[in-house]
C-alpha cells in the first residue's frame, strides 16, 4: 500500500463453525482408489470452533491457537504450518482472490481434536468464509462449497450446517429439512483417533470375517423422519455407525463410556464418526444438562449440546 493511500488498515473477521455428529454412517468396501464410499446423516451441533482472520501488512499466512480455547490442548498435536486445515483454506482462498493480503488466523478450539467431530474441518470452513469477507472475494456459497470439498470430505458440511445427507466421500451433500431439535451429550476422550487408521481397522475386521460390505445405497428414511419430528425415542432405534466397532477395537474403553452413558439415563449412544468422541442422545435439554453433570462427576469431560444448528457464519467484522 503506498503512502498516499494511507496507513495499512487491519481488519478482523470472526467466524464460528459447528462440529458435527454422524447420526448414521454406512461405510462401503475399500475402493481401488483407497477411499470408502459412505452414506451418512450429518447433524451440526452447538459446539463451535471460531476463527478470527486478521489482515496483515506482511504477506503470508500465520496460525495461532487462542488462549480462550476450552479444550485441554497440553500435548495435543495441532500443526501451525501448512498442514493446518485452516492454513490450507486461507491458501486456497488467496489463490482465487484478487485482493488477498497477508492473514493471521487465530483459532479458538472447542471441538475435540481428532475426535471424530470434524473440528479441523470446521476451522477450514470458518476460514474460507472469513477470508472471503476479508478480501471481498465475493464467492457464492456454491463456489465456497466447491473449495471446501477440495480441503476435505467434512468441510462442505460445516459450511452448510443443519442436517444433511452425505454420499460419495461424504461431501455430496443434500440438505434435509429436519429442523426439530434433538439433545445430546458429547463425551470427549483424552486421546485422539486417526480417521484413516479407524477405516483401515474396519477393513481388517471385515476381511478377518470374510465379510464383503455392500456399497451404501442411501440412508434409512426412518432416520430423517425421526429427525424431522424430533422424536428421540424413534431416533435411538435407528442410530448406526459402521465405524464404531473399529473405533472400539482401537479404544476398548469406549464401550464403557457408552455403557455408563446409558446407565446414567441416555436413551442411546453412538461413537461420533471415527471417534473417540461419544454422542449420547437425551430426552430434553434439561435431561442432557443433568446427564453431562453426572458424567462430569464420574471424571469425564462432557458437554450438553443440541442440533441442528446453522453452518459457518460471520459473528463480527471489525476495522482495527
Ligand atoms: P474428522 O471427523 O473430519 O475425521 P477429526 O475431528 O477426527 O476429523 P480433527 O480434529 O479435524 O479430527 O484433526 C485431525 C488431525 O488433523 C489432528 O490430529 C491434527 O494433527 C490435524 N489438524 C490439521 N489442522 C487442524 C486444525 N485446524 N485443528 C485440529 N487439528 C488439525
Amino acid at each position: 500500500m503506498n503512502a498516499r493511500a494511507g496507513r495499512f488498515a487491519a481488519r478482523t473477521v470472526r467466524v464460528k463453525a459447528p462440529g458435527k455428529v454422524n447420526v448414521s454412517l454406512d461405510v462401503g468396501p475399500l475402493r481401488p482408489d483407497g477411499y470408502h464410499s459412505v452414506a451418512s446423516v450429518y447433524l451440526a451441533v452447538s459446539l463451535y470452533e471460531e476463527v478470527a482472520a486478521t489482515s496483515t501488512e506482511t504477506p503470508g499466512i500465520t496460525v495461532s491457537i487462542s488462549p480462550d480455547s476450552t479444550l485441554d490442548l497440553d500435548g495435543v498435536d495441532i500443526p501451525l504450518d501448512g498442514n493446518n486445515l485452516a492454513y490450507k483454506a486461507a491458501a486456497i482462498m488467496a489463490d482465487v482472490s484478487e485482493h488477498a493480503t497477508g492473514v493471521h488466523l487465530e483459532i479458538t478450539k472447542r471441538v475435540p481434536v481428532a475426535g471424530g467431530m470434524g473440528g479441523g474441518s470446521a476451522d477450514a470452513a470458518a476460514t474460507l468464509l472469513a477470508c472471503d469477507a476479508l478480501w471481498n472475494s465475493g464467492l457464492s456459497r456454491e463456489e465456497l462449497a466447491h473449495l471446501a470439498a477440495e480441503l476435505g470430505a467434512d468441510v462442505p458440511f460445516s459450511l452448510l450446517g443443519g442436517t444433511a445427507v452425505g454420499l460419495g466421500l461424504g461431501d455430496e451433500l443434500s440438505p434435509a429439512l429436519a429442523k426439530a431439535q434433538t439433545d445430546w451429550v458429547l463425551v470427549a476422550a483424552d486421546y485422539g483417533l486417526s480417521t484413516p487408521e479407524v477405516f483401515r481397522t474396519l477393513d481388517r475386521l471385515r476381511d478377518a470375517e470374510g465379510l464383503v460390505a455392500a456399497e451404501p445405497a442411501g440412508v434409512d428414511p426412518k432416520i430423517l423422519q425421526a429427525l424431522r419430528s424430533g422424536d428421540a425415542e424413534a431416533l435411538s432405534r435407528v442410530l448406526v455407525n459402521d465405524l464404531q466397532r473399529a473405533s472400539i477395537e482401537l479404544a476398548p474403553d469406549l464401550r464403557s463410556t457408552l455403557g455408563m452413558g446409558e446407565s446414567l439415563g441416555a436413551i442411546a449412544g453412538i461413537v461420533s464418526g471415527s471417534g473417540p468422541t461419544v454422542a449420547l442422545l437425551a430426552h430434553s435439554p434439561t435431561a442432557a444438562e443433568s446427564l453431562a453433570e453426572d458424567l462430569l462427576h464420574h471424571g469425564l469431560t462432557a458437554w450438553a449440546v443440541h442440533g441442528p444448528v446453522p453452518g459457518a457464519r460471520i459473528i463480527s467484522d471489525t476495522l482495527l
